[in-house]
């Protein structure tokens, strides 16, 4: 992808705090952290997003983000962690190249992550589990 800026992290014609790198994938400190330690797992592949990566990548991917997380914790000493993973522009997506984010969290720190609980209807959620679950 010619005008995505994490492929060209990932190549290494842009540069990054790099934590960590192989063939697949690169974690790096994201340039505008939420909170001390915040960075990014990507693979070093192109996809938008969650509706386009390959399963067995990401299943790769999130194995190398449970080891990342865990090393932050020891170096950082934060009290637990946030991994978000925003997909398309409503979801707050802003770079178009899949990317999980580890954001340590500390008290009194100013992240939030946040929804306000609905009401479930208990009909339609075992429609839609029937629909969702079809084929999977
Ligand atoms: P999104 O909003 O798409 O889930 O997250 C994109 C993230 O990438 C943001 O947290 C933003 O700070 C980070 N980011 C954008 N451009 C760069 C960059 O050039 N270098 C680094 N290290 N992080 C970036
Ligand atoms: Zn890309």
């Amino acid at each position: 992808m010619d005008n995505c800026i994490f492929c060209k992290i990932a190549a290494g014609e842009i540069p990054s705090t790099t934590i960590y790198e192989d063939e697949e994938f690169r974690v790096f400190f994201d340039i505008n952290p939420a909170s001390k330690g915040h960075c990014l797992v990507i693979p070093k592949q192109h996809y938008d997003n969650v509706f386009e990566i390959d399963g067995e990548k990401a299943g790769r991917l999130f194995a190398l983000a449970t080891r990342v997380a865990r090393n932050l914790k020891q170096e950082l000493n934060c009290e637990g962690m946030n991994i978000v993973q925003n997909n398309g522009t409503i979801a707050g997506q802003t770079v178009f190249h899949f990317h999980l984010h580890l954001i340590p969290r500390y008290t009194g720190d100013q992240v939030r992550v946040e929804w306000h609980p609905g009401q479930a209807d208990p009909e339609e959620l075992a429609k839609l589990a029937e629909a969702v679950g079809r084929g999977l």
